[in-house]
C-alpha cells in the first residue's frame, strides 16, 4: 500500500487545533501605527514592536524615496562580491556612532545576525551559555554552532557562575537578551559583564527589545546601566523601534573584521535593498534628533503599569513590553478575542514560544499611543480578563 504523504501533518495540525496551539496569519489593511485596520475593523495597536511608531514617519518616507531613485530596488548581490553600496556603509557608520562602538556589521535580519554571529564565535569544543529565556534566533545560532550549550536560569549570575565554574579554562561565550521578549525584564548587565571579564568569556547582548527603548536616549542596555562600551559583541535589529529592517552587530574592529569573513548568513546572503537601508539610516536618525520620543514612550510605559494596577490587573515593566500572564491557552484566546471585538488588538502569546501553561497578552506600547488610549485599554483589559475568567 502507498504511503499518505501528508497524513503526518494533518494528523499534527489536528492536534495543534485541539490543544489551542495552531497559529494563523492576521492580515493588515493598514501601514503599522497605534490605529490599524485589520480585517475591515478598525482597532488600537498594542501589540507592534514598532515601539517609535516610525513607520509612516514623512521624513523617513521621503529619504527611502530618494535612495530608491538613486539606487533602483534589489541590491543585486551579497555585501562581499556586488551588494555593498555607499549607503550600506553609511549604515553601518551610524549604528556604531549611536551605540558608541568602533564598527559594525548589517545583516538581513536581527534572526540571521544571531545565527551568523554565534556559529561564527563558538564551535566543537567551545561552550554558550544561555539564559533559558533567550530568543529562538539566539537558540538557533547555539545549535548551529556545535559548541556545548549551557543553560542557565532567567538572568540568575549565581547559577551562571557555578555554571562557567564547572567547566573551568574554555573557551565561550555567554549571551543574553537585554530586554527579555515576552517577559520584557532587563538581564543583569553589571553581573553578566564582570563573569564574563573574570572568566575570559566573551558577553553577548541582544539589543531587540532595547534598541531605542531604554536608556536616557534609548541606546537600549549599556546606556540604561551608564555602562557604554562594557558588552564585547552588541546585537540589535532595525526592525522594531527603528522602524526598518536588518540585523546588526557592533563592537570592535576585530570582532567585525572577524565576522565578515566568518559569518555564514552574512556571507552567503543577498544584503538589503538600498530603500530599506534608506529607512534604517533615517530611523536611527530621528531617533538621536528625537529624543522626546523614547522620553514619551517611558512616560507611556509607566502610565500604563499605573492604569492596569489601579484596576487589580498585576503589571510591571521598565520596557515597552508589559506581559500580562493568563495561564491557560484557551482563555488566552479567549481574552484576545474578547478585546478584538472592542476595538483592542493584543496578540496572546502560546507554548512553544513561552511555556506550557503560562499564555499571556503581551503587550507592547509605543511612544503615539495617549493616555486615552492607555485608559481605554486598561478598562477593556479588565472586562474581558473577567468575562474570560467567569466563563
Ligand atoms: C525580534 C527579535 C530578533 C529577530 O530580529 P528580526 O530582525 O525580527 O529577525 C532577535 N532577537 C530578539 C530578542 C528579538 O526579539
Amino acid at each position: 500500500m502507498m504511503n499518505d504523504k501528508w497524513e503526518r501533518m494533518d494528523r499534527e495540525i489536528e492536534q495543534l487545533k485541539s490543544d489551542n496551539l495552531f497559529r494563523s496569519m492576521t492580515v493588515f489593511d493598514s501601514p503599522q501605527t497605534s490605529q490599524v485596520k485589520v480585517e475591515g475593523q478598525k482597532q488600537h495597536l498594542f501589540s507592534s514592536n514598532s515601539y517609535l511608531d516610525l513607520c509612516c514617519e514623512p521624513k523617513i518616507k521621503e529619504y527611502i524615496r530618494q535612495i530608491l531613485e538613486e539606487y533602483g530596488s534589489g541590491s543585486g548581490g551579497s555585501r562581499l562580491t556586488t551588494g555593498t553600496t555607499r549607503i550600506h556603509v553609511e549604515l553601518e557608520e551610524t549604528i556604531a556612532r549611536f551605540k558608541k562602538r568602533e564598527a559594525a556589521l548589517v545583516f538581513n535580519t536581527g534572526y540571521m545576525a544571531n545565527v551568523g554571529i554565534l556559529s561564527a564565535l563558538a564551535g566543537k569544543g567551545d561552550l554558550i551559555y544561555s539564559d533559558e529565556l533567550n530568543h529562538a534566533s539566539i537558540i538557533d545560532g547555539c545549535r548551529l554552532s556545535k559548541a556545548d550549550l549551557v543553560i542557565y536560569r532567567h538572568n540568575d549570575m549565581g547559577d551562571l557562575e557555578e555554571k562557567i565554574k564547572a567547566h573551568p579554562g574554555r573557551n565561550g561565550v555567554i549571551v543574553s537578551d537585554g530586554v527579555f521578549s515576552m517577559d520584557g525584564d532587563i538581564v543583569d548587565l553589571p553581573g553578566l559583564v564582570d563573569l564574563a571579564d573574570r572568566y575570559g568569556l566573551l558577553s553577548m547582548i541582544d539589543e531587540a527589545h532595547a534598541t531605542g527603548v531604554i536608556g536616557a536616549t534609548g541606546r537600549g542596555t549599556e546606556e540604561y546601566y551608564e555602562m557604554e562600551g562594557s558588552v564585547d559583541v552588541l546585537m540589535g535589529t532595525l526592525s522594531k523601534a527603528v522602524g526598518g529592517e536588518g540585523g546588526f552587530v557592533c563592537g570592535s574592529r576585530t570582532l567585525i573584521d572577524y565576522l565578515i569573513n566568518k559569518a555564514r548568513s552574512f556571507i552567503f546572503s543577498t544584503s538589503l535593498s538600498p530603500a530599506t537601508i534608506a529607512a534604517d539610516i533615517q530611523g536611527i536618525r530621528v531617533i538621536t534628533e528625537q529624543p522626546q520620543r523614547v522620553q514619551k514612550l517611558q512616560e507611556n510605559i509607566c502610565y500604563c503599569c499605573a492604569a492596569l494596577n489601579s484596576r487589580g490587573i498585576k503589571a510591571e515593566s521598565e520596557t515597552a513590553i508589559i506581559p500580562i500572564i493568563i495561564g491557560d491557552e484557551g482563555r488566552a484566546m479567549k481574552v484576545m478575542k474578547l478585546l478584538k471585538e472592542r476595538g483592542y488588538y493584543i496578540s496572546a502569546i502560546r507554548y512553544p514560544t513561552v511555556a506550557r501553561g503560562s499564555a499571556r497578552l503581551r503587550l507592547a506600547l509605543m511612544s503615539s499611543h495617549t493616555r486615552e488610549d492607555l485608559d481605554g485599554l486598561a478598562d477593556a483589559l479588565k472586562e474581558c480578563m473577567t468575562l474570560a475568567e467567569n466563563e
